[in-house]
């Protein structure tokens, strides 16, 4: 499905959970280190927990919880967190949208991960819900 939500680099260490906000659906994910679990809330910041799922070690060791995730099966490309005046520092794209680092790549124009190539978050977005 085209539209699917990335969430890239800049999230790293600011992670506001602006984009949490906007989404109809709960499919943004934080990971929990201590019960080692991610999970969803019913509303944001109301503690009330609405999807969990086991996470792939591998995958989630990587950034931790310094981040945010989409859950790529869940997102139903509604484009609501990647409008510009949600996430501040730009760290959202649709997946056919994520800059790759080479001349001419188009990022957001509050990333400030400019001129990164943010490709690997496609793949860590599947691997962190992997089984
Ligand atoms: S709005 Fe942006 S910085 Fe905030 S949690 Fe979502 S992706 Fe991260
Ligand atoms: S595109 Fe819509 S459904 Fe997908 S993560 Fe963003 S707000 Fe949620």
């Amino acid at each position: 499905m085209s539209g699917i939500a990335i969430i890239t680099e800049a999230c790293i260490g600011t992670k506001d959970r602006a984009c949490v906000d906007v989404c109809p659906v709960q499919c943004i994910y934080e990971f929990d280190p201590v019960t080692s679990v991610l999970f969803s809330e019913v509303e944001a910041g109301n503690g009330v927990i609405e999807n969990s799922h086991a996470p792939n070690p591998d995958a989630v060791a990587i950034f931790g919880d310094t981040l945010l995730y989409v859950n790529v099966d869940e997102c139903t490309s509604c484009t609501a967190c990647y409008q510009p005046d949600i996430c501040p520092v730009g760290a959202i794209y649709s997946e056919e949208k994520v800059p790759d680092g080479t001349p001419g790549a188009s990022y957001n124009a509050e990333d400030t991960s400019k001129g990164h190539d943010h490709t690997f978050f496609i793949q860590l977005s599947r691997d962190v819900f992997a089984d």
